[in-house]
């Protein structure tokens, strides 16, 4: 015989041998030990279940002379012309191809003459929801007068395709993706009688890989076989698959959580630099926060290895970054770069939280410059309240310890779990977290996650650019809105933000370009001004001003204002001067544009 791939030569022969489905297999068995036969069943399940490998199992469990409790004895002649699919009377149809349609079309009129050799003949019709209309018509004739003789088994991924005249005359069974561990453990069973050491994390990995497909993770097995033979662990299959490592992505989850944007920079370059795909790491990243999620030990602990205190987020909060990521993933592969928005979603993650944090707590966030003695708090401190979660274990001192030394501009309050009773929704704790960062700021505000590069504009860029007319440090964010109003042109500032055309917009621009969005979603606050539509970002928002300037981005900008609001429209991205922070900001902005020298461009041309 010659070569055969790991799955062909691993391809359970017997009921007993299918890894997972076992309440398939042992129906059919029962229902051939007990002489119950249906004429027509339907397997069901995502693909490389095992929906064709039963079908044969089935087929030679009805056949087999030598059958025991419903067992096909697998030696005999009549198992063995099936296993190697020189059985006349075991008909496979891929309902997906040219042939296939033939076949079915033939079906009618052949399924009648008796079977050549065998108890039954057995029709298995793979990719069934594939069969047209002529077909199921033809197919929906036999079904009604099965011969005594013919059994039928459709499978396919998509049951729901078929037509509800066919679906009633089947028995349903359906295959279910398989966990990780049983899926694992199948693979290095493979590698073991393939004399490869496969170690028990790189199984793991490969069943992660596969999506709980058992034909999935035997190809991936067989890959990494082709790489390495003898032995195969962790590294050697993230270096192949193009993974990053359980650790990196802990490291990553740590520092979003933690809202550390240099941390994030930095292990998001590292990843990318290596290859890393977005896509995966962002699936990666939610699966680590579900965990957290669901066992807080787990962040504990990973945060203790990392010799950091521990870090309180709430369930909602954990729940809106695992969509995040979700929703993200799912852009990534019809962006354009998707490393810049694998980077901006982290970001964004990390700012929402913070911002999450800050409204749960019901105050500005507090710089530390704001509580130094020379300057009085605005607000007398929050009191301590009494300890609500049993998750919460590090005291709020050593809290406040730690972060002073390490941090500039958090909070050194105990967490927020504490404090205020859990949000009802994840989206509404991210409404309330982009309401807040809507929120122009009190002074005292601290340089969040984003402040970007404080210099005001020397002159107005040329494109659709326009700079107010503000000295350095002149005016805070907390005089704008009295000063803006006085500007508005067509509708006051309370419309404008209502604006239908506005949601519109983003609607359209979610569609087009994520990464546009994510940069539009947080920011700016819309104004509408003689067919100018104005963008003003507040100064800690001044590094998503400069990435939407970006052709790209622009392009999908300018386009929708066209759509929504007329041709003659033009856009204008305007940056609100910098606050009295601005010393900050701009050592801030001056870390975030080290990570995008595309922007740092984009900052020279200005
Ligand atoms: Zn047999």
């Amino acid at each position: 015989m010659g070569y055969q791939t790991l799955y062909r030569k691993y391809r359970p022969q017997t009921f007993a041998e299918v890894v997972g489905q076992q309440h398939v297999a042992t129906i059919l068995r029962n229902s051939v030990q007990q002489g119950r036969i249906s004429h027509a069943y339907l397997f069901s399940g995502p693909r490389g279940t095992g929906k064709t490998s039963v079908a044969r199992i089935f087929a030679k469990a009805l056949n087999c002379p030598s059958a025991k409790d419903g067992e096909p004895c697998g030696t005999c002649e009549i198992c063995k012309s099936i296993a190697t699919g020189n059985a006349p009377d075991i008909i496979e149809i891929d309902a997906a191809s040219n042939r296939g349609i033939d076949d079915i079309r033939d079906l009618r009129e052949k399924v009648h003459y008796a079977p050549a050799r065998f108890n039954y003949k057995v029709y298995i019709i793979d990719e069934a929801h594939m069969i047209t209309p002529q077909g199921f018509n033809a197919l929906l004739k036999t079904l009604e007068e099965p011969p005594a003789h013919a059994i039928f088994i459709l499978c396919t991924t998509e049951p729901h395709k078929l037509p509800l005249t066919i679906l009633s005359r089947l028995l349903k069974l359906e295959f279910h993706r398989l966990p990780l561990e049983p899926l694992a453990a199948h693979a290095q069973k493979i590698a073991q009688q393939e004399k490869t050491e496969l170690t028990r994390a790189a199984a793991l990995e490969l069943a992660k890989l596969a999506e709980g497909s058992v034909r999935d993770t035997i190809s991936l097995l067989e890959q990494a076989m082709a790489f390495t033979v003898e032995r195969i662990d962790e590294p050697q299959i993230d270096e192949l698959f193009h993974l990053a490592s359980p650790e990196q992505i802990v490291d990553l989850a740590v520092a979003v959580l933690r809202s550390r944007k240099d941390e994030i920079a930095h292990i998001a370059e590292e990843l990318i630099l290596s290859g890393r795909d977005p896509e995966r790491m962002l699936l990666e990243l939610a699966s680590a926060l579900e965990k957290y999620l669901l066992n807080r030990a787990q962040l504990r602990a990973a945060l203790e290895a990392r010799d950091l205190p521990y870090c309180d987020v709430t369930d909602d909060q954990l729940v809106a970054a695992v969509s995040e990521c979700w929703e993200a993933s799912s852009h990534l592969r019809r962006e354009a770069n998707p490393s810049l928005l694998f980077r901006i979603t982290l970001y964004r993650i990390a700012h929402v939280l913070a911002r999450a944090q800050q409204a749960a707590l019901g105050r500005p966030e507090e710089s530390a410059k704001a509580v130094a003695p020379a300057k009085p708090a605005a607000k007398p401190p929050v009191p301590e309240a009494p300890r609500a979660t049993s998750t919460s274990e590090s005291t709020p001192a050593k809290v406040v310890k730690k972060e002073d030394a390490e941090s500039r501009g958090r909070s050194p309050s105990p967490p927020a779990s504490e404090l205020v009773p859990e949000q009802p929704a994840a989206a509404q704790a991210f409404s309330e977290a982009r309401e807040a960062a809507a929120t122009p700021s009190p002074p005292t505000e601290a340089p969040p996650l984003f402040s970007a590069e404080g210099k005001p504009q020397e002159a107005p860029a040329a494109g659709n650019e326009q700079q107010i007319p503000q000295e350095k440090g002149a005016s805070s964010d907390a005089d704008i809105p009295a000063s803006r109003s006085k500007e508005s042109g067509e509708l006051p500032q309370e419309d404008a933000q209502t604006d239908p055309r506005w949601e519109a917009l983003l609607d359209s621009i979610r569609s087009e370009s994520i990464t546009t969005f994510c940069l539009l979603f947080e920011g700016p606050e819309p104004e509408v001004k003689k067919q100018h539509l104005v963008l003003r970002f507040p100064d800690r928002l001044r590094f998503f001003s400069q990435l939407l300037r970006q052709a790209s981005n622009l392009r999908v900008l300018d386009h929708f204002v066209k759509t929504h609001y007329g041709p003659e429209w033009v856009v204008d991205i305007v940056n609100e001067a910098p606050g009295r922070e601005a010393e900050e900001a701009e050592r801030a902005a001056r870390d975030v544009l080290d990570l995008f020298p595309g922007s740092r461009e984009i900052e020279l041309g200005q």
